[in-house]
């Protein structure tokens, strides 16, 4: 099971203990949840770390962060599609941290970085 805790405030973000799920068993199709609720896929394996080199991907709602203060980084038709910048960062103090895709042409997921972020509380 991993815990995720933010790197510059120790605050944990998620929201319960998250298992790993095999690559195979995401669901890429538009407009559906990737990650099934309490289960997290490393970004690597799955071939979707991008230009931010995410780690993990999870489903939205598992992980106590926020949408960006930074608005023209929330772009997309119907929902948020921004791969190349920082979306979504802590619930606590706002260090960024990942990205949130929700919108038609895409499967639904939050990806968060790697480096961003502690498998184990800092302090
Ligand atoms: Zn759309
Ligand atoms: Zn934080």
């Amino acid at each position: 099971m991993m815990r995720l805790y933010c790197k510059q405030c120790n605050h944990q973000v998620t929201n319960r203990p998250l298992q790993k799920i095999a690559v195979e068993s995401l669901k890429f199709r538009e407009e559906e949840q990737l990650v099934p609720y309490g289960r997290f896929a490393n970004a690597e394996e799955a071939e979707m770390q991008g230009r931010l080199r995410l780690s993990f991907l999870v489903r939205e709602g598992e992980l106590n962060v926020i949408l960006t203060s930074h608005g023209k980084r929330l772009y997309g038709c119907c929902g948020y599609s921004n791969m190349e910048d920082f979306t979504i960062v802590c619930g606590k103090c706002s260090y960024e941290m990942g990205i949130i895709i929700t919108e038609c042409s895409w499967e639904h997921y939050v990806g968060i970085c790697g480096d961003r972020v502690s498998k184990f509380p800092l302090w």
